[in-house]
């Protein structure tokens, strides 16, 4: 387990625990692990909107060039642009500051391999092992590395979206689209986007702004009611939110209905794998049964990875798959990059419909409809693996159980539905989730299991 790398990178708070002397060392230390690798490492460096990124960005960019690193500054970019850049101009590594959809408050650090995709578990490690012994690789004063920017990143990445579809075709068809970029880093690249796929929109909150002045960039219901509204009142075709850093998207249907991620999710894997034999999709242990059955009735396969959009990635090339991506609306499109990208999924959706010639809520229509119910309890990062390892102790006597999976905590399987028990990568809590085809089973699995995780975690606390 890394100690400062979490699901999704290095997270904080700035001045408090993500400091410009911490991303200093950061730095240092990943100089030197470059070093190690290569000989004049080059580095590319973006940022999201946020008002600490100036700080942190040229923190971490003195501690690269003093360990003779060259970086290219991108300047303000959503995550997959700076993936797609990486990857396209052969840099050796690539950083992002960014805390994706957290509070304004926090700031973070996300590293990117030489491939485009997000640092795997060992590469963090290795950068945290230098960064803990400080032994940091200083060159000398001729041989400290250049700094340069470059503006060309969006557009690089915006050209590469559009090669993948057929712009006239989304063009005839003349969508209106309302767009929500929650101040986020996607104002820059998912307005443009959409004005070249031929699109009247309506654009909600795209200036970047690190205050959020309209709402938090999660794109939970909660957050993009105004978004809902105005698909409703406009009588759009789309409404589209983006998180923070544009690697996740939301959808609202022409009718003004939330689209969950998961649903998203089944949708383009039916898309993807229909008509097609032996295709596989990726996905996490957390998403749902929906996606199983109609990648299944497809005859395609699905493989479930832990939690982890690296992970995710990861497995995605080595089995060759045709989809891959997450609950929460990060979704992978293999022909343009293995990384989340909300772009590319918007790109896509607006291809999916001018195929089909059909709505997004008729074509959800298809999709089979499953009960989540999503829980937290909170529990101490020190007992998390030993409350973990009693419960699995406690259900193995559990004859309602049909099938434990372990890839990632605890998936119980019933005849009515599953419940998963994990512990959060990133925050000292258990996240339980229970699916059930019924309202009802859900809502029970759930009850019961958080019960059993609370016990299970007060025993802990008391020993
Ligand atoms: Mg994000």
């Amino acid at each position: 387990m890394t100690e400062l790398f979490g699901t999704n990178g290095i997270r904080g708070i700035v001045n408090k625990d993500m400091t410009s002397d911490f991303a200093l060392q950061i730095g240092k230390a990943w100089g030197t692990y470059l070093q190690r690798k290569t000989d004049n490492p080059s580095v590319v460096i973006g940022t999201d909107a946020r008002l600490s990124n100036t700080m942190l960005k040229y923190s971490i960019t003195a501690g690269f060039l003093a360990t003779g690193c060259d970086v290219t500054d991108i300047g303000l970019v959503p995550t997959p642009s700076l993936q797609y850049t990486v990857r396209m101009k052969q840099f050796d590594s690539g950083v992002m500051i960014t805390a994706s959809h957290n509070p304004p408050e926090f700031n973070g650090i996300k590293g990117i391999d030489a491939d485009g995709t997000e640092f795997s578990k060992k590469t963090e490690e290795e950068i945290e092992g230098i960064y803990f012994s400080k032994c940091y690789k200083l060159v000398s004063w001729d041989a400290v590395g250049s700094y340069k920017t470059w503006d060309g990143a969006n557009d690089l990445y915006l050209n590469g979206i559009l090669s993948t579809v057929d712009i006239d075709a989304i063009k005839d068809h003349g969508f209106h689209v309302v767009l929500d970029c929650g101040n986020g880093a996607g104002s820059v690249v998912a307005p443009l986007l959409l004005k070249k796929l031929g699109c009247k929109v309506t654009e909600l909150y795209c200036e970047p702004d690190g205050r959020f002045p309209g709402h938090p960039s999660e794109p939970v219901p909660e957050n993009v009611k105004e978004l809902i509204r105005t698909v409703k009142e406009e009588q759009a075709d789309l409404g589209i939110a983006q998180d923070g850093d544009a690697d996740r998207a939301i959808f609202i249907d022409e009718k003004g209905a939330y689209v969950w991620g998961d649903q998203t999710l089944s949708l383009f894997a039916n898309y993807h794998t229909k008509n097609k034999k032996n295709c596989i999709v990726v996905t996490p242990v957390t998403s749902s049964t929906s996606l199983d059955d109609v990648v299944e009735k497809n005859n395609g396969i699905v493989v479930h990875t832990q939690v982890g959009s690296p992970i995710v990635a990861r497995v995605m090339r080595e089995k060759n798959a045709v989809f891959g991506g997450e609950e929460n609306g990060g979704l992978i499109f293999p022909e343009l990059q293995y990384c989340r990208d909300s772009a590319m999924t918007l790109a896509k959706m607006l291809e999916l419909l001018t195929v089909t010639e059909r709505s997004l809520s008729s074509l959800l229509s298809d999709i089979p409809q499953y009960i989540v119910v999503k829980k937290k309890i909170h529990c101490k990062d020190s007992i998390k693996q030993e409350v973990m390892r009693s419960i699995h102790d406690d259900v193995l006597n559990d004859d309602n159980v049909i099938r434990i999976d372990t890839t990632d905590g605890l998936k119980l399987y019933f005849k009515n539905g599953w419940v998963l028990m994990r512990p959060s990568g990133t925050e000292p809590l258990f996240r339980i989730y229970a699916e059930a085809k019924w309202s009802r089973d859900a809502e029970d699995l759930s009850k019961s299991f958080c019960t059993i995780v609370q016990d299970h975690i007060q025993k802990h606390e008391r020993t």
